[in-house]
């Protein structure tokens, strides 16, 4: 019934299938009101229902109507949660139906509210909740997991959740959500996805006192404590669900680097944070390349912020501009950085792990302006988490020193962004190429709309997935990323850069995924990173995998 790819939770005879009450209530193969005349009764639904038989488009009308009544977005993300729990199918033909409407509801901001007040809104337990008083028994604990297909897991232990910081077992929000997006953009069957949370223990005080808190009220473990902790899961996963692609959620700084180190090479991993944001923001500087008719070694790129996001996006330039042909040492050079203390320099202080790699030698300042006027860069990427810090002084400085100032923003929540989109364009003259983190609404200025690019990493992480699960990829090295964002930046039309866009439309995301998926699966196979065999005609193979919320006829079910 599905071509070529064996969807999970395929029940392949009328017996294997509950009924009655059963069937209804069964998140995966109930239809609902949807459940046909014959249906009802083969399968003892008689009574359970009302009389009329409601079609998947109607039931979509009525849920789309039931959320836009409801007043706030977190009870639109309750009502949301709840119809995956109750009705799958119905929950993603609603979700792909009304995508932009309800993305914001099921991810960023939403879910960041959601996480927060997790313990007030909970009603059922979501994902898989690993504590580390589950150690020694990970593996049999990963194989009480429902659905026995599991391709994609997404994992946090809630430590930096969004811009929001430690929201301990709150955190779980976010894997689920970010497993309804595989699912939703890339057509990941949501039979492969496993979200997670390891409960390591919480340093929220708020947390920490409230009653009714659901996770572990204990200080955060660190150390070797919490790499052993860590590395039980990994190598767990890898025999319970051994074609499964790991992606590390939400860490904070100081695990998140290193544990891509430690496991990148060895399994099928990436961590969304420092890689799917490098892929999308440097997607965003190949287009403006385009507008600029510049080629990446003619720039020298300024970072506001030495975290996840920024190393990870300057690593991604560096190798781009290997796979140009340019030494590494020199490559690095292109790359300068401002954190909290200043401009990373070496010798100065606080200067240690992922941050090393860019100090230069040069002259040391503590003010971002002085270190444009210093080293006149021709790209400008906030990812410091503080709103407002691209002042006037900071755009302008960088509107007299180049003609198309490129300036990323991309600190969330939109209260964080180093500067809105009327500013980039508003100091500069219209002369700013921008993108951000966070949506701005087009800007006109002296009768000319430009259409700022949002750098959603939603554009990058499902497609990466997507090609991981067709391919059963044995790791994912970084260069993935280069491939996908020379894919996603490829997708922008004509019509689209006219109007100043670095993306493509949101509207168009599914297809824009699919093809990006195609560009990473031909990548895996290449690099012979694949672990199936190579398809004769690759697009067509892929889009056997691609999973469409429909229900099935159960009268056609061989007795
Ligand atoms: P992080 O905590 O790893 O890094 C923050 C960095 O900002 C640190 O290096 C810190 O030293 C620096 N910083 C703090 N205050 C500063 C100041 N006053 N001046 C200069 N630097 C300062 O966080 P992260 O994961 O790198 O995320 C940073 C921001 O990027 C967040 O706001 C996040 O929402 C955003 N982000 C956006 C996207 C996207 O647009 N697609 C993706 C990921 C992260």
């Amino acid at each position: 019934m599905y071509g070529m790819h064996q969807f999970p939770d395929q029940v392949s005879r009328l017996s294997d299938l509950p009924t009655g009450y059963d069937l209804l209530h069964h998140p995966w193969f109930s239809k609902g009101t949807a459940f046909t005349e014959e249906e009802r009764d083969l399968l003892n639904l008689r009574g359970l229902l009302p009389p009329i038989v409601s079609t998947i488009e109607g039931q979509t009308q009525r849920a789309i109507n039931n959320i836009r009544k409801k007043s706030t977005n977190l009870e639109k993300y309750i009502f949301l949660v709840t119809l995956q729990e109750r009705n799958e199918t119905l929950f993603y033909r609603l979700l792909m139906d009304h995508l932009e409407e309800l993305m914001p509801i099921i991810y960023t901001p939403t879910v960041g509210q959601a996480c927060s007040e997790y313990l007030h809104i909970f009603r059922r337990p979501m994902g898989l909740q690993l504590s580390k008083r589950d150690k020694g028994r990970f593996k049999q604990i990963l194989q009480n997991w429902p659905r026995k297909d599991v391709r994609v897991i997404v994992v946090t232990d809630g430590e930096r959740i969004l811009g929001l910081g430690d929201l301990g077992l709150g955190g779980i929000g976010i894997p689920v959500g970010k497993m309804a997006l595989y699912t939703a953009l890339a057509g990941i069957h949501p039979g492969h996805n496993l979200p997670i949370i390891i409960d390591v223990g919480t340093n929220n005080p708020r947390l920490l006192n409230e009653p009714l808190y659901l996770g572990l009220k204990e200080e955060r473990i660190r150390g070797q404590e919490y790499d052993d902790l860590i590395d039980e899961f990994v190598w767990a996963v890898q025999e319970v669900y051994p074609k499964a692609l790991i992606q590390f959620e939400d860490f904070a700084n100081l695990n998140a680097f290193r544990l891509l180190e430690a496991y990148e090479d060895r399994i099928s991993c990436f961590n969304d944070d420092i890689q799917g944001t490098a892929s999308v923001a440097v997607a965003g500087v190949f287009a403006a390349l385009k507008e600029t008719r510049t080629r990446l070694a003619d720039h020298r790129i300024l970072f506001l912020g030495a975290g996840e996001a920024a190393t990870g996006i300057g690593h991604l330039i560096v190798d781009a501009l290997k796979e140009d042909g340019m030494p590494e040492p020199e490559a690095k050079t292109h790359c300068w950085f401002v954190d909290s203390k200043g401009l990373v320099v070496t010798g100065r202080e606080g200067i240690g792990g992922h941050k090393a790699f860019f100090a230069h030698t040069g002259e040391f300042t503590a003010d971002l302006l002085t270190a444009i006027r210093l080293l006149k860069p021709t790209i400008l990427i906030g990812a410091s988490g503080q709103g407002g810090s691209f002042t006037r002084e900071v755009i302008e400085a960088m509107a007299a020193i180049n003609d198309r100032p490129v300036i990323f923003a991309l600190s969330n929540p939109t209260s964080h962004a180093e500067c809105t989109a009327e500013q980039a364009y508003g100091w500069s003259g219209g002369r700013a190429i921008f993108a951000s983190g966070s949506p701005f609404d087009p800007v006109t200025i002296d009768g000319k709309t430009r259409y700022p690019g949002q750098g959603n990493n939603a554009y990058i992480f499902p497609a990466v997935g997507l090609a991981a699960v067709v391919t059963a990829a044995s790791r994912i090295p970084n260069e993935t990323f280069l491939i996908a964002a020379h894919a996603l930046s490829e997708l922008v039309t004509d019509q689209e850069r006219s109007e100043g866009r670095l993306y493509p439309t949101l509207t168009r995301i599914r297809e824009v995924s699919f093809h990006i998926a195609l560009a990473v699966t031909r990548f895996l196979f290449r690099k012979r990173l694949a672990r199936v065999k190579e398809p004769a005609d690759p697009e067509s193979w892929l889009r056997t995998f691609i999973y469409e919320p429909r229900y099935p006829d159960y009268t056609r079910l061989p007795r």
